[in-house]
């Protein structure tokens, strides 16, 4: 199976609703589909979102990556797997995303030719997952309307995006809190918008209402490392870090200084699946749990990312990859059958994708 040709292709998908973080606002989704074609016809897909703000990509950044890659990688077998991965992660550096969606489009060829689901290839086993959904920043009201109707469609964990106003968030979040029965989970996520010492005194504040949410995500800006150690030595609620691990390098390091909790696994930083699965072994090594996310992002590459939850479910015990179910509609089908917060894997081989 010898790589022939590469190509990319735009997804726009329309949005249910804005999807609004502290970071930045959607009102639709753009990604980038790439297409790996091989001499036996086989064809693998793989996709990823530009998202500036986080990995510093863009669409033409992206595009631009993949064009350098490329004369690298054409030629290769997919059976010399490891000289491809190298070619991908040495060549050029950063470029997390276009990277991962390469990697996923090679790892559906390599399934392929093994003719078993990714999963499968990866270890895995389990086929059914619960995600959460987020719930877009906002007005008070609007936030506790989007939960109860995250609920009344069977979500029984919600991830709540705040981070643009200390004291508003704790209002946000108590009203939230009081507006849902006691067995709905609340995961809050600031996306980097408080300093540690907002963080603390905003999570004591939650605290002394017995408000502990199962985690808090990202409180403080990416390199704000001892921010994050400061905030897990002072508050009850678990500290999840997001923006601040990219790289089994950059968990290494919160993990030896004891800052975090728990580690926000995603393909788009992780520059694709294999250091996805070497950061959920990282992760282990340390007895830390993780969660599975994704950006705001297309159906191929969050069933990359199920397929990940599945060949590491022992580590990967939380999902956050409800980018599928924020889309309105999209053409594409994958292995996985989206059905708000149920995912459940198939035995398609590969990622299963059809257009
Ligand atoms: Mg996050």
């Amino acid at each position: 199976m010898k790589i022939t040709n590469i190509r990319t292709s735009i997804l726009k998908a329309p949005l249910k609703n804005p999807f609004i973080t502290s970071l930045r606002r959607v009102d639709s989704l753009e990604d980038l589909v790439l297409i790996v074609e091989c001499d036996d016809g086989s064809v693998g897909y793989g996709e990823g979102a530009p998202t500036p703000v986080i990995t510093g990509e863009t669409m033409g950044s992206m595009i631009a990556a993949i064009e350098y890659i490329k004369p690298f990688i054409l030629g290769l077998e997919i059976e010399d797997f490891n000289t491809i991965l190298n070619n991908i992660h040495t060549r050029i550096l950063k470029n997390t995303t276009a990277k991962s969606a390469l990697e996923i489009a090679l790892y559906d060829l390599k399934a392929k030719s093994s003719k078993q689901p990714l999963y499968k290839l990866l270890g895995g086993t389990q086929t059914k997952f619960r995600t959460d959904i987020t719930i877009s920043m906002g007005e008070i009201e609007k936030m506790i309307s989007d939960s109860l109707d995250a609920v009344k469609l069977g979500y029984d964990t919600l991830k709540i995006k705040i981070g643009d106003n200390p004291q508003k968030d704790v209002e946000r979040i108590i009203a939230i809190h009081d507006a849902l029965d006691e067995n709905i989970t609340l995961r809050l996520d600031a996306n980097q918008g408080w300093t540690a010492k907002e963080s603390v005194t905003l999570l004591h504040a939650l605290e002394k209402q017995d408000i502990i949410a199962e985690f808090i995500e990202q409180p403080v800006s990416a390199d704000d490392i001892d921010g994050l150690k400061y905030i897990k030595e002072r508050v009850q609620t678990p500290l999840l870090a997001d923006e601040s691990i990219f790289s089994v390098k950059d968990a290494r390091r919160l993990l030896e200084m004891q800052a975090i909790d728990y580690v926000n696994i995603k393909l788009a930083k992780t520059a694709g699946i294999t250091q996805a699965i070497e950061l959920a072994d990282v992760s282990k090594e340390f007895g830390v749990k993780c969660m599975i996310g994704c950006m705001l992002e297309g159906p191929i590459s969050v069933a990359a990312g199920v397929h990940v939850a599945s060949a590491k479910a022992d580590v990967i015990t939380m999902l956050d990859l409800d980018a599928v179910s924020l889309l309105a509609s999209h053409p594409v089908n994958t292995s996985i059958v989206f059905n708000e917060s149920e995912i459940i894997l198939s035995e398609n081989v590969g990622l299963g994708v059809t257009f």
